[in-house]
């Protein structure tokens, strides 16, 4: 069937590759990716070899057009490095022009690493709010933590190792007290999830420095509830036997 495909990939074991997504990936007439050698590896491991056309959301309309194009006719798939695309990863202005166009869109679903590290944390799962990459710059990474911080659900932060301690950082200033996890090399061989306080885990990266793709998370802000009856009771009861 024609149409644009968005396909997701593993985000570090072959395993976690679908069976549709390989059909898909076997059966479409060209694939469009962010880089046609990590890309060409994927689908070589796969036993499949197909037209790869480089695409990123930085490309010329006309590139899109020539997309499109092919998607109008035949099946086109899109897939990123790893993972879902789209989830800060090229695909958004693509799905957007397709659907304005009237062509098909389809979703193979799987990895993403959002959603691997939330089931991994421990924490809050109900409402999460998906960030990806902080900013770079301090007074811009502190902007976006301070405008997040009344948000009532998990913050879920895509991470690189080199800035994963000056991250650490800024949350311990701006979200003080709160629960942090820091999820890394999920799916693979050296999967590690550690959570705790700030603190803790500035001090832990600090003495082994941390490698790998990372997820950073944070808890939502603490249910400041007013103390039940029988904790004033028992608050009182304390109170008077130390005599305070
Ligand atoms: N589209 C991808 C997805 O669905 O997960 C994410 C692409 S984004 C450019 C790359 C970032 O995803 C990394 O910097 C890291 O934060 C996260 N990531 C990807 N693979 C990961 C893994 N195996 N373990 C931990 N984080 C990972």
């Amino acid at each position: 069937e024609p149409g644009l495909y968005i396909v997701a990939t593993p985000i570090g074991n072959l395993g976690d590759v679908s069976q549709r997504a390989k059909d898909t990936l076997g059966s479409v007439a060209a694939v469009a990716c962010e880089d046609t050698r990590v890309t060409g590896k994927l689908l070589q491991l796969l036993g499949l070899k197909q037209r790869l056309i480089r695409y990123d959301d930085h490309a010329s309309d006309a590139t899109r057009d020539h997309l499109l194009q092919i998607a109008a006719t035949s099946p086109l798939a899109l897939v990123s490095d790893a993972g879902t695309p789209l989830i800060s990863d090229p695909g958004y202005r693509l799905v957007r022009e397709a659907r304005a166009r009237g062509v098909a869109v389809t979703s193979i679903p799987g990895p993403s690493a959002a959603t691997v590290a939330l089931t991994l944390s421990g924490l809050p799962s109900d409402r999460f709010l998906f960030a990806g990459f902080l900013p770079n710059k301090d007074k811009a990474r502190g902007d976006v933590l301070q405008e997040l911080a009344a948000v009532r659900a998990t913050l879920v932060f895509y991470e690189t190792a080199p800035r994963l301690i000056d991250s650490l950082a800024a949350i311990g200033r701006t979200l003080p007290g709160r629960e942090v996890a820091v999820a890394r090399e999920l799916t693979k061989r050296f999967e590690d999830c550690r959570t705790g306080t700030v603190q803790h885990l500035i001090a832990h990266y600090e003495a082994h420095p941390a490698r790998g793709e990372i997820v950073l998370l944070v808890a939502p802000p603490g249910e400041a509830e007013p103390p039940g009856e029988a904790d004033v009771d028992a608050l009182l009861r304390a109170a008077l036997a130390t005599g305070k």
